[in-house]
């Protein structure tokens, strides 16, 4: 994304909105967290720092009601579901951002952000006890999401008062910046100036945007579900407590969407990554596909997909492997690749899409093109090594982690019962049997080798 240059031309300073630890994060979100750090791998491969922010958001309307129907501490239950968080992130090879901030570790900084807005008169204490952001207070409410300003009609007094976390375009309102307890919040209050309550969901990225990233800072990412009105409130909050721009540029990704259809508990179209690993797939092909759409355009994840992504990445593997094997030298690191660019070679167009808005598919056709000529055992030495090094650039820009073609790979039970099925027919010379398991075997993704004495399996 080369538009985006740092202020100081040194280092990109980057938001991006974290989980809500409420549950295991699924794979929609995972599309947003993954696109996420493409871009940060990106920006430091082509030679600049970043200072990436990402809060836990572990204080809202959701964490407390499900802690509380768990009949567990709120501190406990969000402490369960950020390691478990922490660890898909690992699982995916995102990068740990340099600094996660949490909600309630910065309570006080949230407050201090309330006082700034009551005594510049943005914000107001209602009869109901919670103080509110006046949104006509601020004349550009609205710019992000290009809400129709005649509708909003910020002129005139706003009298309509939103003290959910969440509500739609259709309901613009005052938002909610610190909420009066109420009995349902239970033991998760703070005390504060305007009594005892706890903070609405906006106001924390304000906060900790400001304390680690300052007034004014380069990129704020999140989903596009975000826009409105999670980012329009903050924008106000950030602008109208401590002046300077907040976001200079804004960063949003699209959603996935599953077969078609919005993911939704009552459809059953709800994946997570442990789901897709209790199916057989590695992390890695999800990241793959994940990885692999454009930003800026809706993906529609399938499991045919995840096939695809598992055999696109064999044959990726492969080559890594084959270019290893002749060049002799010493693996490529993230780091070592960060501080010195190597000759792109035959790799320049993948890289020259990725900085051209992240365009991650023409990328990755442009892989698959220049690896199709490439013959790596015919390659010296040094020339190996010039082309592997280019080669894991670009899968390092996209973070994945190739798997290696030979390692003994874990077989389903499910697979393995078919290949058994299948060895039987063959002994007995049921040829037909034999080869309809091995179309069904194909289907299902595994390829079935025989040998003398028995078979082996490998992934498509
Ligand atoms: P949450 O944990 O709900 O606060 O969301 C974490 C991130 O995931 C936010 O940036 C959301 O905008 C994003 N997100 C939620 N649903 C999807 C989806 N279906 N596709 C892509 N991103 C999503
Ligand atoms: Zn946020």
């Amino acid at each position: 994304m080369k538009p985006v240059q740092a202020e100081d031309g040194k280092q990109l300073r980057f938001y991006c909105c974290g989980p809500t630890v409420y549950a295991a994060a699924h794979i929609g979100n995972f599309r947003t967290f993954v696109v996420q750090d493409v871009f940060r791998r990106v920006t430091e491969l082509g030679g600049l720092r970043t200072k990436h922010v990402r809060n836990i958001t572990d204080v809202d309307d959701k964490t407390i009601r499900n802690s509380q129907a768990q009949g567990m501490e709120l501190g406990a239950y969000t402490a369960k579901w950020t390691d478990k968080f922490h660890a898909d992130c690992k699982a995916l090879n995102c990068l740990t951002p340099h600094v996660e901030p949490s909600a309630v570790g910065h309570i006080k900084e949230q407050l201090e952000i309330v006082q700034l807005l009551m005594d510049k008169g943005h914000a107001y204490q209602s009869e109901d006890g919670s103080v509110y952001f006046r949104i006509s207070s601020y004349p550009e409410y609205g710019r992000l999401a290009h809400l129709d300003r005649q509708t909003l009609d910020l002129g005139k007094t706003a009298t309509a008062r939103a003290d959910v976390d969440e509500y739609d375009k259709d309901s613009v309102a005052d938002f909610v910046l610190w909420k009066a307890r109420r009995p349902e919040d239970g033991p998760n209050f703070w005390q504060s100036p305007w009594g005892e309550g706890r903070p609405g969901w906006h106001l924390e990225c304000s906060a900790m945007s400001h304390k680690y990233l300052g007034d004014t800072f380069d990129l704020h990412s999140g989903g596009v579900d975000l826009v409105f009105p999670h980012h329009e409130n903050e924008i106000a909050q950030s602008r109208c407590a401590c002046g300077g721009e907040s976001a200079r540029h804004w960063f949003h990704v699209t959603h996935l969407l599953v077969d078609g259809a919005k993911m939704s508990k009552s459809l059953g179209n709800m994946y997570t990554l442990d789901q897709l690993q209790e199916m057989g797939y590695a992390p890695v092909a999800l990241r793959y596909v994940l990885a692999g759409a454009y930003y800026r355009r809706p993906l529609n994840f399938t499991l045919t997909g995840m096939k695809d992504a598992t055999s696109a990445l064999n044959k990726l593997g492969r080559f890594d492997k084959a270019l290893s094997k002749a060049s002799g030298a010493k693996e490529p690191t993230y780091r070592d690749l960060c501080k010195k660019q190597p000759e792109l070679g035959i790799f320049a167009p993948a890289w020259a899409s990725l900085e051209d808005d992240l365009n991650t598919p023409e990328a990755l056709g442009h892989v698959f093109s220049a690896m199709k000529g490439v013959k790596p055992e015919e390659l010296s030495a040094d020339a190996a090594t010039q082309m592997w090094q280019a080669f894991r650039f670009i899968m390092e820009a996209l973070g994945l982690q190739l798997p290696d073609p030979d390692a003994d790979i874990e077989v389903p039970a499910d697979i393995k019962a078919i290949a058994d099925e299948r060895w039987a027919a063959r002994t007995a010379k049921d040829w037909g049997t034999a080869d309809a398991l091995r179309a069904k075997l194909a289907e299902l993704g595994w390829a079935m080798k025989d040998g003398k004495d028995g078979y082996k399996l490998t992934k498509i």
